[in-house]
This record gives C-alpha cells, structure tokens and sequence, in this order.
C-alpha cells in the first residue's frame, strides 16, 4: 500500500477529499509506476486510505508478465471485488490491463476502470471520467486508457520506489531485444530513456530524503541510454551519479543483459567504491542451441569470458542470474549442459522458472513439449545444485566483516542486507542486537545458512569499499 499527502477535493461537489487504496503487485519496475499513480493522486488532491474500508477508490497495479502472476493480480481483484461497498470504484492498473483488457473486464466484473502500463500517467484523467456519482457501478462511461504511449512528456513526478533506506530508481521503461519466451515487449514496447537530468534529478531528491541504497532499474539496464545516442550510456550515467551525489553509499545495478556488461562498465563498477560489487545478470539458460531458439545471446564461451573480468576486476562480486527451464524442445542432454554450467561457475544468487507458452510471443508458437512435472523436476534439480554453492560461499563469509543496511529490528534481533542482497530477491543478515534501522553498520558474520547469515555487531569503525573485510 502507497502513501498519501496533502488533502484538496476532487469534486468541488464534494466536501471531502477522495481517498485511494492501493496495490502494487510484481517486480519493482511496477512498483514505481505504482509511486507514480500515488503521486500523481495526491498532487490532484486525493489522501491514501489506510484500509480498502476507509477508500472511496480501490486501485490494484496489475502484473501481467507470467500465468501466475496474473493469476495472482485476478484473485486479488476479485476479492476487493467481492467486498467493495457501494460507493467505491475498482480500477485495475498496470501491465495486466494493458496486455488484455478486455479478458480482465470480463473476469471481474466489478471493475469500473482499466488504465495500461503505458498510460498509468494519465490515472487522473481515468479518475475523472468514472462513473458519477460515486456507486452507480460501471455503466455507459466505464473508462478505459490503454495502449500506445500519449507520446507526451511524463509528468514531473520522481520515478521513484521508495522503501525506507532503500530505494528503487528507473531509468528505462520497455525492452527492444527480442527474446522469444517474453511478453514485455508487446506490454512496455520498445525501450525508452529517461534522460539524465532527470534520474540524476531524481537521484538528488533521494539523496535529500536519506536515501542510502539506490537500486538502478529497468527492463535491460545496460542498454540505458542506446535511443539517446549514448554508446556507453549506463557507464555514463554511473560516473554522474557517482560525482555529483557521494552522499549515497550504495548504488546498485540491476537487469544486465549478456554481452553487454562492457569492459568500460566493469572498470566503471570496479573503480568507484559507491557502486556495489553486485550484478544480476539474467542468462536464461547454458545450451547454446536453446539459447538460440529462445532468440537470446549464444555466445556462452563470451558469458565465461565477462565473468572471469567481472571477479578478477572486482575479486567479492557478488553475482545473480535467472534461469527457465523447460523451454519448447529442451533436451535433457541440453538441461545437463545448464547443470555443469551452473556447478562451474558457482553464481552467488540463483532464480529458476519454469517456462509456460506467453500468448503472443514467437515461443508460443511451438510446441509445449517438456512435461510439467520435467519441468518443475529439472527446476528442482538445479535448486539443488545451487543450494549447495549458496550454502559453500555463505560459510566462507563465517568469520569475516559486512557491511549491513538495517532495514528492521525488535526482540534483541536486527534484520538487513549486505551489498550481496538485492532487496526482496536475495538473502537476509540477521545480527543479535537492536540496531537504528536505516543505518548501515559492520557486522562479523558468525554462522551461514543457505541463503541467508547471522552475525553481531562489530566495533571497528565502517570501511570502505563495502563489501567484505578480513
Ligand atoms: S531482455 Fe528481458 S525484458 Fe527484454 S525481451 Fe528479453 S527477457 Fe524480455
């Protein structure tokens, strides 16, 4: 749920000011979308309700990208739904919206508006042509903005998640590669950057709120800055960042696309101690041939090669990938190319999903031919090998020094992250005293398990760079 702020009617028939309760569901990127919609309420004069009871506009940012996540986004409107009393309106956000709006009107009938991924800008207008007074249910008028990009400029709104020390920062929206499983060009569209100004802009006004972790974000975050004319556009924009804002400690990267981590980023990432020793790097698979039909980079000697430069010019990178198994005609033999893979180079972070036909995508039109039960064994598997090497690199940090971001405390523990955890998808550093949350303190790692590792309090003063320390 977003906050509100400053309270002016919407109607001026109206004697009190409307108020909104939203949701955000799935990855980040939504989630500052989600920031937007807030803002751009607020600014109108609406206040963020504490309860979906308390609102007179219930407001779910829909995720669309996979079956189970638009399984998710359905059940949760259909819910609100359900319970809406009479008087409150259901808009249904987000990229779920924009993909099929017409099969989310017809699943939940109790939906009086629908706003695309691509025009969440325009929420007041939507707000405004509901249906009033407020009650009548969707009639002649329910709205719906979806599809194309206005084209005009985005309001000045910071396009910015913020979630207590930590924030996420977008730089791009959309994605011009052409991966075949992916449905996130045909909802966000070829890829557009913000320019520098403005996320150095928004970077400034983190950095005044207290911000201490800034997460950059975007569908690809290493082609940053490619439709600007940039050639090195996110090596760029991290030596701005960089200078013009010291204050802030930790910057971090993410959605780096293979065969576009370039030498000038790695020594950009190496050379200044700001930006964390963390990538995520999503490969998606190790079989060059299902690499090649997934439409994706198959130069995997060219992904040996970057991460060997990453860890030499960075020896504590922590290192991320995502993997899909089960992609149309994956071999076991192919599948067991993944699992040397993944035993080789012992990443320090692994995602593993299980592929499923996105209608509309090129990978849909073939057959769907690895069994579900294949594919959730081979997911298994690969957890499996990971856990180990998760469970192997965790212990070796036993003994040594973090750097930890609290981010909650209470009953003599503290919870944070260290650089090698991004917020949400990575591990957790528990430390055996109450800490200020939103400080980051050195913490000596005691024990380690799988994923996440324990430690107290450690009294030498904080260094830099952060990352570990013998
Ligand atoms: S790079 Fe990522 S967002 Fe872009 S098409 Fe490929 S999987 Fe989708």
């Amino acid at each position: 749920m977003l906050d509100g702020g400053h309270q002016r009617p919407l109607f001026s028939s109206m004697s009190k000011p409307r108020r909104f309760y939203l949701i955000s569901l799935g990855c980040p990127k939504n989630l500052v979308d989600s920031e937007g919609i807030a803002t751009l309420l607020r600014h109108a004069g609406y206040t963020a309700a504490a309860t979906p009871e308390e609102a007179d506009m219930l407001i779910v940012n829909t995720c669309g990208f996979i079956a189970p996540a638009r399984e998710e986004s359905l059940a949760v409107l259909r819910e609100l739904a359900q319970v809406k009393r009479p008087g409150q309106r259901l808009i249904a956000a987000g990229c779920y919206s924009q993909r099929c709006p017409h099969e989310l009107a017809e699943a939940v009938p109790g939906i009086d508006g629908l706003i695309g991924t691509r025009r969440w800008m325009d929420i007041v207008t939507l707000v405004k042509q509901l249906p009033h007074p407020v009650g009548e249910g969707r009639g002649r008028g329910f709205p719906s903005l979806v599809g194309e990009d206005r084209g005009e400029v985005v309001p000045a709104v910071p396009r910015v998640a913020v979630q207590g020390a930590s924030a996420y920062l977008k730089l791009a929206d959309g994605c011009r590669r052409s991966c075949a499983f992916c449905a996130i060009p045909l909802i966000k569209g070829p890829a557009v950057s913000r320019p520098p100004e403005a996320i150095l802009s928004d970077a400034r006004w983190l950095a005044e709120r207290g911000v201490r972790e800034i997460v950059l974000i975007a569908q690809d975050t290493t082609d940053y800055g490619h439709d600007l004319g940039m050639r090195e556009g996110l090596a760029d924009l991290l030596e701005r960042l960089t200078a013009e804002l010291p204050q802030v400690e930790w910057i971090r990267l993410m959605y780096a696309y293979p065969g576009r981590v370039t030498e000038r980023l790695i020594e950009t990432m190496a050379r200044h101690p700001q930006i964390l020793p963390y990538l995520d790097i999503p490969l998606q698979h190790a079989h060059p041939d299902v690499l090649r039909r997934m439409r994706r980079p198959a130069d995997i000697e060219g992904v040996r090669r970057t991460i060997r430069r990453l860890r030499a010019a960075m020896p504590d990178i922590a290192i991320r990938t995502t993997f899909l198994v089960g992609y149309p005609g994956e071999t076991e033999a192919e599948f067991g190319v993944l699992l040397d893979f993944v035993a080789e180079m012992k990443f320090d972070r692994v995602g593993v999903f299980t592929y499923s036909h996105e209608e509309g995508t090129p990978a849909a039109r073939l057959e769907d031919d690895v069994p579900p039960e294949v594919k959730e064994e081979r997911r298994e598997r690969l957890m499996e090998i990971q856990q180990r090497i998760s469970l192997a690199k965790n212990q070796a940090l036993v003994g040594r020094m973090l750097d930890v971001l609290i981010e909650g405390q209470g009953e003599g523990l503290s919870v944070g992250r260290s650089y090698r955890d991004a917020p949400e998808i990575d591990g957790l550093v528990l430390v055996q005293a109450e800490l200020p949350v939103g400080e980051i303190v050195p913490v000596r790692i005691t024990a380690a398990l799988e994923y996440d590792l324990i430690g107290n309090l450690s009294s030498p003063p904080r260094p830099l760079p952060p990352g570990d320390h013998p």
